[in-house]
């Protein structure tokens, strides 16, 4: 249908109705009616609209829900973490509580207040790996760029409150600069994420000032957007976007669908536009309490996902981060939904599980155990249903271990262990209780100091 022309003055030239689909959630009728009318009407597809109209108070929250009740701490989470719910997010509201995965990710709750003292405002310390401001450089070959503080909905359970929970600003053009010098002087930089808060708040224009300059650094091989838009506002993914996002391949783009309520034909069209302007699309879930931490929430929403082409990637734990404490599952319920997805579901539907580790240490896959025992002529392995399976190594002789020079390894991890680049790895000196020197020579004296 026509959308009519949007507030930046161009057309949105998105030509009729999604075709009908077998497998879309058939939306259901909003539980507000004053939502429901407003669905009916053209500038609900008009991305800037959603933007404008984002339900931002608990008093415009109440005149779309009427039967909500006030419980007392909302007000004061809404004092430290601010609220922003699109009309059509809002509309896939069905019920006024926790119960409902939409309420729980979008409403304000009291209990983002519980602060236990190992929650950190930035446990993934990407603050101490941003050598310039906006830029998080924590992997060697990949860097992460703040492009925004905005988002179209602000995710309760927000790893990055400490970001989205500021005032809303964008990327000014000398940070970007700064930027692009950074790149430019770091070459082993080939992967470049877009984030933020939301990227595709931004203006088309904006953001295109963003991806051309970091596609101007010639060492950037990939560019990936990280994006809840394809959820939370969907309608911003217009044929305008698609046709300047293309111009930029090889883009990837990461999307963030929790729930299969989310899966709405909305949704849908968003994704198939992305994919039909070539970018592979993937799916980052977080792992959350009482929204989907259930193996069947899990495996509905996979094969959803699937059926949209965009792949699961990764599954998180919930970062350590204070307002998401209610959020948080046991690590042994991911391995659980692990257990339970192998097998069962297509493995192009299984997301990775990993647990962004406290203290900066980055990414960890975390799996069941698939190795019951080893010995140097078997390895016992155990599939989905526990059936055990004796394969047999190589009769071939391993290798002789590499007698390579340790010390030319500057900064050794578990693989140059495993290899034999390095001897070990231990604390840094400074982490340790202090040892008196020894003169004696013995066991201890020999070993190295720390590398
Ligand atoms: C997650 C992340 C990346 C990308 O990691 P992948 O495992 O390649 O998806 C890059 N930089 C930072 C700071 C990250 O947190
Ligand atoms: S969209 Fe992403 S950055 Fe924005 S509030 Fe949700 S999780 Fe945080």
């Amino acid at each position: 249908m026509h959308t009519g022309p949007l507030a930046d003055g161009t057309l949105d030239v998105s030509d009729g109705e999604p075709p009908p689909s077998n497998h879309g959630c058939a939306a259901a009728a909003p539980l507000s009616p004053a939502l429901g009318e407003l669905r009916a009407t053209p500038q609900w597809h008009d991305w800037r609209w959603q933007m404008r109209n984002r339900i931002r108070s608990l008093a415009q929250l109440q005149s779309f829900f009427p039967a909500l009740e006030q419980s007392p701490g909302v007000y004061d989470a809404l004092k430290v973490f601010q609220m922003a719910i699109t009309p059509y997010y809002a509309s896939l509201i069905q019920r006024l509580d926790s119960t409902d995965p939409v309420f729980r990710m979008a409403v304000p709750q009291a209990a983002e207040l519980i602060n236990p003292p190992h929650l950190q405002a930035d446990p993934l310390e990407e603050d101490h790996h941003s050598p310039v401001p906006g830029l998080i450089h924590r992997y060697a070959d990949r860097a992460l760029i703040v492009t925004t503080s905005a988002c179209a909905m602000y995710c309760r359970h927000c790893t990055r409150k400490r970001v989205t929970s500021a005032r809303e600003s964008s990327i000014t053009g000398e940070r970007l600069n700064r930027i692009v010098a950074y790149l430019q002087a770091h070459p082993e930089i080939h992967d470049v994420v877009v984030s933020g808060g939301d990227p595709l708040t931004l203006s088309t224009e904006a953001l295109e000032q963003v991806l051309a300059a970091v596609r101007s650094v010639p060492s950037v091989e990939i560019i990936r957007i990280g994006t809840r838009v394809p959820v939370t506002m969907p309608m911003r993914i217009t044929d305008e976007l698609t046709a300047m996002l293309r111009k930029y391949h090889p883009l990837w783009v990461n999307t963030h669908f929790n729930h299969p309520v989310e899966l709405t034909d909305e949704a849908r069209e968003a994704c198939a536009k992305l994919a039909d302007a070539g970018m592979p699309l993937g799916n980052q879930t977080v792992l959350l309490r009482g929204v989907n931490d259930d193996p069947q929430v899990m495996e509905t929403l996979c094969r959803g996902l699937v059926r949209m082409r965009v792949r699961p990637y990764y599954l998180f734990q919930c970062d350590l981060v204070p307002g998401v404490e209610d959020f948080r599952t046991p690590i042994s319920r991911g391995i659980e939904i692990m257990e339970y997805l192998r097998g069962r579901v297509s493995g192009l539907a299984i997301p990775t599980f990993v647990v962004d580790a406290p203290g900066g240490g980055g990414k960890i896959p975390v799996l069941p155990n698939y190795i019951v025992t080893t010995s140097p002529t078997h390895t016992v392995l155990r599939n989905f249903e526990g059936m055990l399976i004796s394969y047999p190594e190589p009769a071939m002789p391993a290798p002789a271990p590499r007698q390579t020079a340790l010390q030319a390894v500057a900064q050794p991890g578990v693989w140059e262990l495993a290899s034999g680049r390095a001897e070990k790895l231990a604390p840094h000196p400074d982490a340790r209780p202090r040892r008196k020197p020894r003169k004696a020579v013995c066991a201890h004296a020999a070993l190295q100091p720390a590398l």
